[in-house]
This record gives structure tokens, C-alpha cells and sequence, in this order.
């Protein structure tokens, strides 16, 4: 099968509601759905397809969940460990938005420090963190308060 065609059959398998994340970064699929807060006590309906053949991007992950929202958080995150994803909103099985994520130049509150000395690890009154986009391709994040590098979220 070829590439167009395979990616096709797979947009064919659409959901009802919810949400279909697309060109997800290879490998990175169990990562969004723990962004996502999916694990083994979620009942809706999941699917999950990884090292798919892309014409964009040679591989990726797709993941669809129905009856899912998303938060700006959620997508901040994504945008992190994803930075190619798009994110399509499913209404009636027509996709009623569709939003390319956007690594923040700031995100806040949303990556954890790798340096446990860090204010932002601290166990009474923590300061909330904030990283720094240093590189997008791959993402490299710094610390405001330590300078630490990381390139995850936790
Ligand atoms: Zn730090």
C-alpha cells in the first residue's frame, strides 16, 4: 500500500466526537495520552497508531479519543513533545477545527525542573515554573530560575 493511500484508510476511521491528534512526533503517542490523563480507567473509545507511514514526515502517531476536549495546558504540553502535531476537534464525524500547536515562548506552570534544587522544586511554597524556548527542532526548554536544560516535561 502506499503511503497517500494507507494515511487515507486511516482518516476513514473516524469518530463521532472528540478529538484526532495528527503528526504526532514517532514514538511520542503514550506520551499525549498521559498528557491527556488516559490510562486504564478511561472508558470512552481510544485509538492509537504509531510509526504510521507519513508523506509529510516519513513516521508519525496518531491518536483519537472520543468524546475528549482539550485545555490550552493540554495543548502547551503536546506542542512540547509534538511540536509538528495538529489537532483536530470532531463534531457529527465533520471536523469542525482544525489548529496546528504552537510551542509558547514562555510556558508556565507546565514543565517540572529537572534540578531538585531548584525554587521551583522546593517543597514549601514552590514558585510556579517557567521555561524558556531555547531551540524548537528538537525542543530545548531553560529554566528562568536555574538555567537547567530539559527537553521533556517532567
Ligand atoms: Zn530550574
Amino acid at each position: 500500500m502506499d503511503d497517500k493511500k494507507q494515511e487515507r484508510k486511516l482518516k476513514i476511521r473516524n469518530i463521532k466526537n472528540g478529538i484526532s491528534i495528527d503528526h504526532i512526533t514517532a514514538g511520542k503517542a503514550p506520551e499525549v495520552l498521559k498528557i491527556l490523563g488516559i490510562d486504564r480507567g478511561f472508558t470512552d473509545s481510544v485509538t492509537l497508531a504509531m510509526n504510521v507511514k507519513s508523506s509529510k514526515m516519513r513516521k508519525k502517531d496518531i491518536v483519537k479519543v472520543e468524546n475528549k476536549d482539550l485545555d490550552v495546558n493540554e495543548i502547551n504540553k503536546i506542542s512540547v513533545i509534538a511540536p509538528q502535531a495538529t489537532i483536530n476537534w470532531i463534531h457529527d464525524y465533520q471536523v469542525v477545527k482544525k489548529e496546528k500547536v504552537k510551542l509558547p515562548d514562555e510556558l508556565i506552570g507546565i514543565v517540572k525542573c529537572p534540578n531538585p534544587s531548584c525554587i521551583t522544586n522546593k517543597e514549601r511554597e514552590p514558585v510556579k515554573s517557567i521555561f524558556l524556548v531555547k531551540n524548537t527542532n528538537p525542543v530545548v526548554l531553560v529554566c528562568k530560575y536555574c538555567e537547567r536544560e530539559t527537553e521533556s516535561l517532567y
